[in-house]
């Protein structure tokens, strides 16, 4: 194997994120409200008009049982959101927050895709979009709507 040249690299790292992007929008997972909910919050983006709500039940010894997102927006705003909900699912509470902080820094560019921590997993394929920070809102609205469901805060804005 020849090793790939930057822009191969890049235009397969595209190719990957526009996969996954309109995977998610065809089939989102965990759409809808989790039934016995402990923990909720809306979130929106008044700049693209996103507008998603989490629901979260999050078990006595503080696991995220069941998450579900529901609203919609853009490509990027619900494919992310889905994938979110697929990435802490199953997690506690901490390891989704210590989540939430490797995205953030990883969509703003604090950190590189190579740096970035192995737990992201699929979520790396988002780091491209540091370069458009008006999309940045969008993949984050629905991080910040599930910090702030966990915060106990009822709304969430990327204003
Ligand atoms: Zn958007």
């Amino acid at each position: 194997m020849r090793p790939a040249e930057p822009s191969d690299r890049s235009n397969a790292t595209t190719e990957l994120y526009q996969q996954v992007i309109l995977d998610h929008n065809r089939s989102p997972r965990n759409w809808g409200t989790v039934a016995d909910e402990t923990h909720r919050a809306d979130g929106s983006n008044p700049l693209c008009g996103d507008r998603y709500t989490v629901t979260l039940k999050v078990d006595a010894v503080g696991r995220i049982e069941e998450v579900a997102v529901d609203g919609n927006g853009c490509a990027i705003s619900k494919a992310s959101a889905s994938m979110m909900s697929e990435s802490v699912k199953g997690r506690s509470v901490d390891e989704a927050l210590q989540l939430f902080e490797q995205f953030r820094g990883l969509v703003t560019g604090e950190t590189s895709a190579d740096d970035a921590s192995e737990d992201l997993g699929k979520l790396k394929v988002f780091n491209g979009i540091a370069e458009f920070p008006a999309r940045v809102k969008c993949a984050m609205l629905s991080w910040h709507t599930l910090e702030s469901a966990l915060a106990g805060e009822d709304v969430a804005s990327t204003e």
